[in-house]
């Protein structure tokens, strides 16, 4: 019989090549993927490598234990705090990542407020269609009521809409800089100053912008004003896993004062084991990210980042031209930073291209780009994500860009009763649909949760579809991933 535990141990060698097999499929750090990847280079990735693995025992559950947990912590956090000009008096904390950081903010904000605003039953706050997924994944978890604010042609927040929506009961008002998709900054004073005179903190999200925008501002490239500088900024996010250049589980939260950050922090002392304090949602946790982390500030520099900043904005640069060259194509915004959205568009007599077909033919020619569904003011669009790695072939994607973009097919909706099907599948109950999905996974030709290399059915099919549609087939997709084969060998001889 076939177990998943090996009766005898595996040899170092045969495990490290399982290890590799399992990894044949993953997406390649080679500069071809305009998302998910942050490659700060060989030499930089194998002294995050390295510092790993020095890390990976310290256990950050208890920093009197492991002093190195909370020496390393700090260094990352001061280091987060010179760059996003943090007053005196600020003080922050290493979470295990973006999410982590914004429900934790959110957190420290309603529970701030139930102490300073204790009137308010209802709490509520102020986040731009634009702002990343993981606010309406605080608002689920913490019930803080989200309410979405618009933005305006150029997807930057719209303050007016704020003032708007603005009530007694707001504790909470968010900006992006950069919004993920569209990669601009909001209107970060004017919400600061809304959010002050109505008793509110303000959340910055500079997950994504924290470790590149200081670099460009200093750089001479023009940049909106984001950070503690602005009056009425309480609390900022920005990932070290991203443009920190660490591997994934690094990020940090910071706040404008001290006494504003234990409102994050839990303790317990009512149980019969130890008592507890943790800064973050994890316990036991590791600290081999930060490590790393670390390492890698260490070993790029101010000199490194910057370096990096100006070659991912020149290739942005170089690419929302290209965009705006070519007949057909249209930048949704020039962005702040190097990150941004494009789409199809008409072009004399020839109606809008099909934007999925485009992404299936960037596929093809070897270039992952994030195609991403209508939401709101945004239409549906690709999103390309630049970094160091694929800056370096900027002008060939610009070139298999303008190439792939000819003789598009007009975009056209997906079948009626298809759509149709797909809604009434999901207003299903959950147990009916379970089948479904799996047998609809399968007419889609979703084998072994591999999206098949032409996709663009299915994602017109989505794009078409409404947000609870999208979000029911997602659950029931990924349970599919995650779903075990039915012959486990359990307690069979
Ligand atoms: C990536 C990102 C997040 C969430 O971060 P994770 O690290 O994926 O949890 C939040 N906000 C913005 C703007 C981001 O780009």
């Amino acid at each position: 019989m076939k177990t998943t535990i090996p009766e005898r141990g595996m040899t170092r060698g045969a495990i490290l090549a399982a290890l590799t097999d399992l990894r044949r499929q993953d997406l390649p750090s080679d500069g071809h993927a305009f998302a998910f990847v942050y490659d700060p280079g060989e030499e930089a990735q194998s002294i995050a490598r390295e510092a790993f693995a020095a890390c990976m025992g310290i256990n950050g559950l208890d920093p009197t234990v492991y002093p190195s947990a909370r020496g390393i912590e700090n260094a990352i956090v001061q280091a987060c705090l010179e760059l996003v000009r943090a007053p005196a008096g600020a003080a922050g904390t290493a979470t295990a990542g973006g999410t982590e950081s914004v429900m934790l903010a959110v957190k420290a904000a309603r529970d701030n407020a139930r102490r300073s605003r204790p009137e308010i039953k209802h709490p509520r706050m102020l986040v731009p269609e634009t702002a990343h997924a993981c606010f309406h994944k605080a608002a689920a978890y913490l019930g803080v009521e989200l309410v979405r604010v618009d933005v305006d042609d150029t997807f930057r927040a719209s303050v007016e809409d704020a003032r708007r929506k603005m009530t007694r009961d707001v504790i909470l008002v968010v900006g992006s800089a950069p919004s993920y998709a569209h990669g601009v900054v909001d209107p970060i004073p004017e919400l600061a100053a809304l959010a002050r005179e109505h008793g509110a903190f303000m959340h910055v999200d500079a997950c994504v912008g924290g470790w590149v925008l200081p670099f460009l501002r200093e750089s001479g490239v023009p940049v909106p004003a984001f950070d503690f500088d602005v009056p009425g900024v309480t609390s900022l996010s920005l990932d070290l896993h991203k443009y920190g250049f660490a591997p994934k589980g690094v990020s940090a939260l910071l706040m404008r004062d001290r006494s504003l950050r234990d409102a994050h922090y839990f303790a317990c002392a009512r149980w019969s084991g130890y008592s507890i304090v943790n800064s973050t949602t994890l316990g036991s946790k590791s600290v081999a990210a930060m490590g790393a982390a670390l390492a890698v500030m260490q070993h790029l520099g101010r000199e490194g980042y910057t370096r990096h900043a100006q070659q991912m904005w020149e290739a942005t640069l170089l690419l929302c031209d290209a965009v705006e060259q070519t007949p057909g194509l249209r930048l949704l915004a020039r962005p702040d930073m190097n990150l941004f959205a494009f789409t199809t568009s008409a072009a004399g007599k020839q109606r809008a291209g099909d934007l999925f077909e485009l992404s299936d033919r960037l596929l093809a020619r070897g270039w992952h780009v994030q195609p991403t569904y209508s939401f709101g003011r945004s239409p549906a669009h690709i999103h390309l994500t630049l970094d160091p790695g694929n800056a370096a072939h900027a002008a060939a994607f610009a070139a298999d860009l303008r190439n792939a973009a000819r003789d598009l097919p007009p975009q056209t909706p997906p079948p009626a009763p298809l759509l149709a099907a797909l809604e009434s599948l999901v207003s299903g109950n959950a147990t009916g649909s379970k089948m479904n999905t799996h047998m609809l996974m399968g007419a889609l030709g979703i084998k072994d949760g591999q999206m098949p290399a032409r996709a663009a059915g299915i994602h017109r099919l989505l794009d078409a579809a409404s947000p609870d549609v999208r979000e029911a087939l997602l659950v029931s997709f990924v349970g599919e991933l995650f779903t075990q084969p039915e012959e486990t060998p359990h307690g069979s001889p």
